[in-house]
C-alpha cells in the first residue's frame, strides 16, 4: 500500500470542505494517522483548500494555528457523527469559531466593491470561520443521506456524495475503489464464476 505521506492530494477526496477537514484524521490499515502535526502542515492544509497563503500565518504563537484547527475538527467530528446517527447534538463549540467572522462591504478607490463574508481581521479566525460555516451548512441543510464515509471497513476517510447517481461509495477508486474490484474479481474466479480463457 502506498504510504499516506507520498500524497496529500489523494487525501481531499471529501468533495466538502469540512470533510476535507475531518480526512486529515483516518485510518491506515489499523492505525489512527493525523497529517496536522504541527504549525506549517495546518497552515499548508489552509492553503492547499484555498483559504489563503501559508506565506501569511508566519510568526504567530506557536501551535496555535494547529491546536485550533484540530478543535475546529473534533466540534466538526462529533457534530457529523451525531447527524449521521440522527443523534441530539451541543452545536456550542462549533458556534464559536462561527462567532468572530461578519460580512462586510469593501470599497476602495474608485474599484468595485467587494463584499468579504468572512471579514475578520485575524487571519486564523477568518481562515477557521469559513470551515466553520461550511461545516454549519452540511449539517443544517446538506442531505444526510449523502454524508458517508467510505464503504471500506478499514478506511474512514468521508466524502459528500455529489455523482449524479449518487451511488458512490469509495473515497476513491485508486485507493479503496480497486482493493474492492480486485477482492471482488478473486472471489468471484474462486467460485468458478469467471472462466479463465483457455
Ligand atoms: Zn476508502
Amino acid at each position: 500500500m502506498t504510504p499516506v505521506d507520498a500524497s496529500l492530494n489523494s487525501l481531499f477526496v471529501g468533495d466538502h470542505l469540512a470533510l476535507d477537514l475531518l480526512n486529515t484524521q483516518m485510518m491506515v490499515e489499523g492505525q489512527k494517522r493525523d497529517t496536522l502535526t504541527n504549525d506549517e502542515d495546518a497552515a499548508r492544509w489552509l492553503e492547499h483548500v484555498g483559504l489563503g497563503p501559508a506565506a501569511d500565518l508566519t510568526g504567530l504563537e506557536d501551535g496555535r494555528l494547529v491546536a485550533q484547527l484540530r478543535s475546529l475538527r473534533d466540534s466538526i467530528d462529533t457534530l457529523v457523527a451525531a447527524r449521521r446517527e440522527n443523534l441530539p447534538a451541543d452545536p456550542s463549540a462549533l458556534n464559536v469559531f462561527l462567532r468572530p467572522a461578519v460580512p462586510q462591504l469593501l470599497w476602495e478607490g474608485t474599484g468595485a466593491p467587494v463584499l468579504e463574508r468572512f471579514h475578520q481581521a485575524d487571519g486564523v479566525a477568518r481562515r477557521l470561520s469559513q470551515i466553520a460555516f461550511a461545516a454549519a451548512q452540511l449539517l443544517a441543510e446538506g442531505d444526510v443521506q449523502l454524508l458517508r464515509k467510505c464503504e471500506s471497513v478499514d478506511c474512514s476517510l468521508m466524502f459528500y456524495d455529489r455523482t449524479k447517481s449518487h451511488k458512490r461509495r469509495w473515497c476513491s477508486m485508486a485507493l479503496c475503489g480497486n482493493r474492492h474490484k480486485v477482492a471482488e474479481f478473486r472471489k468471484r474466479r474462486a467460485q468458478g464464476a469467471v472462466t479463465p480463457q483457455a
